[in-house]
């Protein structure tokens, strides 16, 4: 619907909407390299559909419209932190990939927007946040998944790419609650969501398998297992259960991203998960979703 510019005019004439969510996107980064036309089809100039819509239709004061901006914008740019480390408000952008340049011109074009027009358009400048439900290709999911399958014996291991990046990883219901208040404010801004903690992708990796009772010790780019002390997964010591596939690397890669979320505490806004609670969750709806396969 939202390559569609009539059916974008006509649902909004006919819902007279107070708000709008734009998260319409195809938001995997190394997938967007082998369809960057499509990405920025989709994800900027989609973006110009709705607030078009909106502008055209004169719904300008009353619907409000948030944009599902992201923290690949950065680009992880070492220089381009602030004093603190962080990425904030007003770090420079340096997109890396097709999906970040293609959301750079939507964080742009909602900013134009929100100043030319007066309409109330905000980005919300959202880290990684991820679920139960994240996509089974993000790396949290894919490991979670792989965790829970390797206990279980349905899998005998799992192949990842760049094990040596940072995220900074929140848990979803958090950040819809973080997008929900940016539209309760009084004036329209843009807000960086995150947690302010960033976590190399094998150290998730471990705490994934902590889940399971599994200690694994890492020898060049492979994982082998340690420690196994849950009875009920029989996993043998020394056996490799994570190797790096080059498949899997990115031609441009966002190597730092950590987000410093100051501002989003004038949102009255405070996460409820931590990176632990978030791999506990995840791990145990993997596990029982294995065990329903079964
Ligand atoms: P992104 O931050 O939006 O790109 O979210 P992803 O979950 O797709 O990737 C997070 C980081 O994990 C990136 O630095 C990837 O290069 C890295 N990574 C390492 N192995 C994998 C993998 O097998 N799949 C994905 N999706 N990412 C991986």
């Amino acid at each position: 619907m939202i390559v569609d510019s009539t059916n974008i005019i006509r649902i909004l004439q006919e819902v007279q909407p107070d708000e709008i969510y734009n998260r319409g996107e195809m938001s995997d980064v190394k997938v967007s390299f082998d369809s960057a036309e499509y990405v920025a089809i989709v994800d900027g100039i989609g973006t110009l559909r709705i607030l078009e819509a909106v502008r055209i239709l004169g719904l300008g004061e009353k619907t409000r419209v948030y944009q599902a901006s992201t923290s690949e914008l950065y680009g992880g740019l070492a220089e381009n932190k602030n004093a603190a480390g962080f990425y904030d408000e007003k770090s420079p952008f340096y997109p890396r990939s097709p999906y970040g340049a293609a959301k750079i011109y939507a964080f742009w074009i909602t900013k134009n927007y929100r100043e030319a027009y007066d309409m109330f358009s905000c980005n919300g400048i959202l880290f990684n946040h991820e679920s139960p439900r994240r996509g089974e290709t993000f790396v949290t999911r894919k490991i979670t998944m792989a965790t829970a399958a390797i206990a279980k014996g349905k899998q005998e291991c799992l192949f990842l790419g760049n094990l040596n990046s940072q995220r900074d990883w929140g848990h979803a219901k958090d950040y819809v609650e973080a997008m929900w208040r940016i539209l309760q404010q009084d004036k329209a801004e843009d807000y960086v969501i995150a947690t302010g903690v960033t976590t190399y992708i094998r150290d998730f990796v471990r705490l994934s398998f902590a889940e399971v009772g599994v200690e694994l010790v890492f020898e060049s780019e492979n994982a082998k297992v340690l420690v196994c002390n849950n009875p009920d997964y029989q996993l043998e010591i020394g056996k490799v259960v994570v190797r790096v596939d080059p498949q899997y690397y990115r031609p441009t890669e966002v190597d730092l991203l950590i987000g410093d979320p100051s501002k989003s505490k004038k949102l009255g806004w405070e996460p409820q998960y931590d990176l632990a609670g978030l791999v506990k969750e995840m791990v145990a709806s993997d596990l029982a979703i294995t065990k329903r396969l079964r």
